[in-house]
């Protein structure tokens, strides 16, 4: 079992996409682990995007995460890391596949609708920057028969 962490990101709160986008993910059979709304500051924006904060594209990406609310959610799930990743699409909006979230949804780089943490060292780095323990609940293992048996 993996958990991941995801933003659905201003601009899709903006456009009204928060329960489609999070209807997706739910219809795969990733589980909800933590769900909240929140704002993010320019000090948890530049702890998330650590490895983005030297590149010159940093600070309008920083000025975007933090313009408005985003939907932060820790999803579980077999692969969850992956799995995710796969229904997010690329990067650019516009090199995404039809079929994907960025994909279906957007035609920019930046304004791309959805986080998805890319590693489990990551996800181990971002779930606790969003979420303490008691925001999570716990294993949703006796909920995977519903979706992965004989997995
Ligand atoms: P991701 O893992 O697919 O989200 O992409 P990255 O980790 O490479 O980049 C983090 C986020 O920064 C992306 O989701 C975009 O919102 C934004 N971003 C990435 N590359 C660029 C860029 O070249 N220019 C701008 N303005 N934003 C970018
Ligand atoms: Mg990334």
């Amino acid at each position: 079992m993996q958990r991941t962490l995801v933003l659905i990101k201003p601009d899709a709160m903006k456009r009204r996409l928060a329960g489609r986008i999070l209807t997706r993910l739910e219809d795969k059979g990733l589980a909800l682990v933590g769900l909240k709304i929140m704002q993010v500051t320019p000090d948890l924006a530049k702890q998330h995007y650590a490895e983005h904060v030297a590149k010159p594209f940093y600070p309008e990406l920083e000025e975007f995460i933090t313009s408005g609310p985003v939907v932060a959610i820790c999803l579980e799930g077999p692969e969850a890391i992956t799995v995710t990743r796969g229904m997010m699409g690329k990067t650019n909006g516009r090199e995404s596949a039809p079929g994907t979230i960025r994909g279906d949804f957007g035609m920019s780089r930046q304004l791309n609708l959805i986080h998805g943490s890319d590693s489990p060292e990551a996800s181990d780095r971002e779930i606790p920057l969003y979420f303490s323990d008691e925001e999570l609940v716990g294993s949703t293992d006796g909920m995977v028969g519903t979706f992965f048996a004989g997995d």
